[in-house]
């Protein structure tokens, strides 16, 4: 049976455009958009996974989670226009298993379903009835996304499009802060500091070392030009 995916975004030009990649994924899917058709929707049928814009008509993304997850815990992933701290964590309290900030590469859309749908499918979530959505967002608190990389901080494990990439202790922490810090520059010292801690002495060129060796082992093998380096700052992971 194919994965039964429920778009809920009240932009319509947006919707299509998400449905025909999910489409393209092999996910059967449908639409809605307004809070009230979405609720009705989300409660007559099973859906392994909802998208649910928080901004919407009728009833507000927030208040369609909190009311559907009275009855049934579809996991559910918000897209948010506005990048407030304060919605994703009254979104993630709801029990979100994530969110996503608008405008959104659909690579990392297809990403978070992808681990969203994983952990609907571990063990344990299912025998328990129902997904203790509470306990998939903390787990998903662990979890990094770029594009097709994915970082999981609890098992230390980092795949790219479901290959396993091999890192050292260091290497691994450099791109976790890295990740952490999406769009800000982070300077050598800075680096330094967080990875190799701040009694460390010895060269800051250790960070362009590791650097070297991330890039070597995911840029380089997968195509991508992940970590950029921004003359006289640092290096920094972009959205
Ligand atoms: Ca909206």
């Amino acid at each position: 049976m194919s994965t039964k995916i429920l778009i809920v975004e009240d932009e319509e030009k947006l919707a299509r455009f998400i449905e025909l990649e999910l489409l393209h994924e092999g996910y059967d899917v449908n639409k809605a958009g307004d809070g009230r058709t979405a609720l009705d929707m989300a409660l007559n049928e099973d859906y392994d996974l909802i998208l649910l814009d928080i901004m919407l008509p009728g009833l507000n993304g927030l208040e369609v989670l909190r009311r559907l997850h009275n009855d049934k815990q579809t996991p559910v992933i918000l897209l948010t226009a506005r990048d407030s701290v304060m919605d994703k964590v009254s979104g993630l309290d709801a029990g979100a298993v994530d969110y996503i900030t608008k405008p959104f590469a659909i690579e990392e859309l297809l990403a978070r379903i992808r681990v969203a749908l994983k952990f609907r499918h571990q063990p344990g979530a299912e025998s328990e009835g129902t997904l203790n959505a509470t306990q998939t967002a903390k787990e998903e608190e662990g979890v990094q996304v770029w594009g097709l990389l994915v970082l999981d901080e609890k098992k230390r494990k980092v795949a790219y499009d479901g290959h396993e990439i091999s890192l050292t202790n260091r290497e691994f922490l450099m791109l976790k802060i890295l990740l952490e810090n999406r769009d800000i520059v982070l300077s050598r010292d800075t680096l330094l500091d967080r990875v190799c801690g701040y009694d460390y002495i010895g060269e800051t060129n250790v960070v362009d070392v590791y650097i070297r060796h991330l890039r070597s082992k995911i840029d380089d093998v997968f195509g991508v030009k992940m970590i950029q380096t921004v003359r006289g700052a640092g290096y920094v992971i972009r959205r």
